[in-house]
């Protein structure tokens, strides 16, 4: 069973992530963005590692609302609002359990990512954090290792695609060639699944 610690240990570990790999992902932003989405997603997952600490919530649902509302509120690029959505409406899918199972995750996760897509308007194959998260939760009945290499999967094949969402679209087909940087940040969202699954 997966208990508020567990999400806990899931944003703390995202955190940890973003940190490490904040300059690739700014890399990754530069040819077809605007070169901010480490800085950004660094700033939003900082903010999310002292909400937690401070207000200390008791249930999965209750720690992902948390994380959900600090991205929203501290990240200014479009992946700020799209993460909260995603975390913010699993959370509140969770309810106010004190412990899920995973197949209670995963169905929670799909609600997200269907909030996600239904905000930003993208799909499958727009060349976006969907292209990894839709994958991600596909697979998550299997297990996180099964899910996390759907996501980096999903991320990789973001390469080929001609973006149709987001500041990447602006650049029609020169956006073609480079792997999207919120496909990248979400592969390594769901990674963090298995560090927090780890302890
Ligand atoms: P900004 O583009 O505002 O600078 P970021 O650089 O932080 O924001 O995030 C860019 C990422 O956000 C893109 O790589 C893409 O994966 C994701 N994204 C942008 N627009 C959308 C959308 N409409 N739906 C889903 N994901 C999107
Ligand atoms: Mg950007
Ligand atoms: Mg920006």
């Amino acid at each position: 069973m997966l208990d508020a610690e567990f999400f806990r240990r899931w944003m703390t570990a995202t955190a940890a992530s973003v940190d490490r790999e904040a300059d690739r992902l700014t890399a990754l932003d530069s040819p077809i963005g605007d070169a901010d989405h480490g800085s950004n997603l660094r700033r939003g997952f900082t903010a999310v590692r002292a909400a937690l600490e401070k207000e200390d919530p008791g249930t999965p649902g209750a720690v992902l609302v948390l994380a959900g509302r600090q991205l929203i509120s501290t990240v200014g690029g479009a992946s700020g609002p799209l993460y909260g959505t995603l975390l913010r409406r699993t959370g509140k899918d969770l309810g106010d359990a004190a412990e899920v199972d995973e197949t209670r995750f995963a169905e929670a996760l799909r609600v997200g990512v269907d909030a996600v897509m239904q905000l930003g308007g993208a799909a499958p194959g727009d060349k976006t954090m969907i292209d990894a998260l839709v994958p991600a939760v596909d697979a998550l009945s299997a297990g996180f290792e099964a899910a996390r290499s759907a996501a980096e999967q999903g991320a990789e094949a973001t390469t080929p695609l001609q973006a149709r969402k987001g500041r990447a679209s602006y650049l029609g087909e020169r956006s073609i060639g480079h792997q999207d940087p919120g496909a990248t940040s979400a592969a390594l969202l769901i990674a963090a699944l298995i560090d927090a699954g780890a302890d």
